[in-house]
């Protein structure tokens, strides 16, 4: 959004009124491509009916279904890949860039997500790769030879503290992107064929954005990327986002700094103490774990199991006192037993989680897992899906009536979008978009709250997830 806003376009979130539409799209499992194609075709109608002249599709689908978008979807003009998004200007029509808005041709444009947060880049090359990325590379990860259509060439770059950004969040929140890619061989996952090799954002880069978001406005910056864990292990940084958090907390006006998608055995304990040493550096943490059967995370290529996994939880818990973890599971890998399952749940109830999403496993195409034999039946793993979410219902109904009572940050979003008689905010236990709501229904004092500020609350009723406070 920042290069086509920069290249002369004016952004509108009204597809009616749009010249150029862009679908950003997401397809690293089912549901998410089929959001995606939906978002395709209901956007090529404007192009049929209404102003639209050109319709873009970017993202995800792109780089696996390039060339299959435009043969079956013929109102598409263009296609941009992860990779390509300076492309996006041409896509769109947009010949010339400049500083200033272009005087003549301004498109509107809407961007629509189906998933994630828009990505933007500069044309940087990525920096050398790790062994781990390289090994994993002559091992045939990264291979899309099973994808008709994928270009051979992987994403290989990254944006930087220069590329122009459009904020589509909230005034005083920002996702910032520190690394792309991810090295990993889990076994259900396409994201490295999809996104690349692992690569980190340089740390002066990252800071020098983080700086300038702040300068406008940004309070709360979630650090984002496929693997957070791994920062810097391309730059020869050794624990590259214990630093990063704790120099990004010393920038006076953020309020909250927080990361998402820890991977489990990189959690080390000078992460732990940095955050617990912090207090703007929230504690929460939001680690995956995908499974707990140590059966199946062999097969997921994962390594570890419950019993490790307690003993790590157990650690986290220790060094940060208050800490909200957050994680999540896919059950019906091929291969899970009802006995697979049994292991699971029980972890579950053991850990405790505070907040926790269930996927049912999606069979990809080019993923190791696509090979495997012993598919679960769709139906047996929605079953599955639905018990495992109603175990943890009833853990969270449990834990969050302990929240009665207690007093709490809370940066306020708006009026609630359920209804005029609640606001919404987010305290640090809540990721933006992600957890739980908190309900405010009593001001206390304050005539009228203001968005995007930060206010004191105390809890005072709690639901299966979501929390209502007073404002104090
Ligand atoms: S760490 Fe995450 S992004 Fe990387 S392969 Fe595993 S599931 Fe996919």
């Amino acid at each position: 959004m920042g290069l086509l806003e920069t290249g002369g376009a004016q952004i509108t979130s009204r597809a009616e009124e749009a010249d150029v539409i862009v679908v950003n799209t997401c397809s690293f499992i089912d549901t998410a491509k089929q959001e995606s194609v939906n978002t395709i075709l209901e956007m090529a109608q404007h192009k049929s009916s209404g102003r639209a002249k050109k319709l873009v599709v970017a993202g995800c689908l792109v780089e696996r279904y390039r060339n299959e978008i435009q043969k079956n979807i013929p109102e598409v003009d263009a296609v941009v890949g992860t990779g390509e998004l300076e492309d996006i200007l041409r896509a769109a029509g947009i010949e010339s860039r400049s500083s200033e808005p272009a005087a003549s041709a301004s498109p509107f444009v809407i961007l629509n997500t189906p998933a994630g947060s828009p990505s933007l880049k500069s044309g940087i090359p990525a920096r050398v790769a790790r062994p781990e990325g390289d090994a994993r590379e002559a091992m045939g990860r990264f291979s899309r030879d099973q994808w008709d259509g994928a270009i051979a060439d992987l994403p290989n770059y990254l944006y930087d503290e220069h590329t122009p950004r459009l904020l589509a969040t909230p005034r005083a929140s920002a996702y910032i992107k520190i690394a792309e890619g991810c090295d990993h061989p889990c076994g259900f996952c396409i994201i490295p064929q999809l996104r690349g090799k692992f690569r980190s954002r340089r740390f002066e880069s990252v800071v020098a954005e983080a700086e300038r978001l702040a300068a406008r406005g940004v309070r709360e910056v979630t650090l984002i990327g496929q693997d957070t864990t791994c920062y810097g292990e391309d730059l020869d940084l050794k624990d590259g986002l214990a630093l990063l958090l704790d120099r990004l907390a010393r920038i006076e006006e953020l309020r909250w700094v927080r990361f998402l998608y820890a991977y489990p055995n990189r959690i080390t304990g000078r992460l732990l103490e940095t955050i617990a040493a912090n207090q703007k550096i929230c504690s929460y943490i939001d680690v995956p774990l995908q499974h707990a059967s140590a059966a199946v995370l062999k097969r997921m290529k994962r390594g570890a199991g419950a019993d490790i996994f307690l003993r790590s939880i157990e650690r986290m818990r220790r060094t940060i006192p208050n800490l909200t973890l957050r994680t999540s599971f896919i059950v019906g890998f091929p291969g899970e037993t009802e006995q697979d399952f049994s292991e699971l749940c029980a972890f579950v109830k053991a850990a405790q989680f505070d907040w926790l999403g269930v996927f049912g496993y999606s069979d990809e195409e080019g993923s190791a897992a696509f090979l495997l034999e012993e598919k679960v039946p769709r139906r047996q793993i929605e079953a599955r899906r639905r018990k495992l979410m109603q175990i943890q219902r009833q853990i969270s109904k449990k834990n969050k009536r302990r929240l009665i009572g207690r007093e709490y940050d809370v940066l306020i979003l708006g009026p609630s979008e359920e209804t005029d008689l609640l606001w919404e905010g987010r305290t640090e236990m809540h990721a933006p978009e992600i957890d739980g709501k908190l309900f405010i229904n009593d001001f206390g004092t304050n005539r009228e709250l203001t968005p995007a500020k930060f206010y004191r609350c105390k809890i005072t009723e709690t639901h299966d997830y979501d929390l209502v406070a007073k404002i104090i």
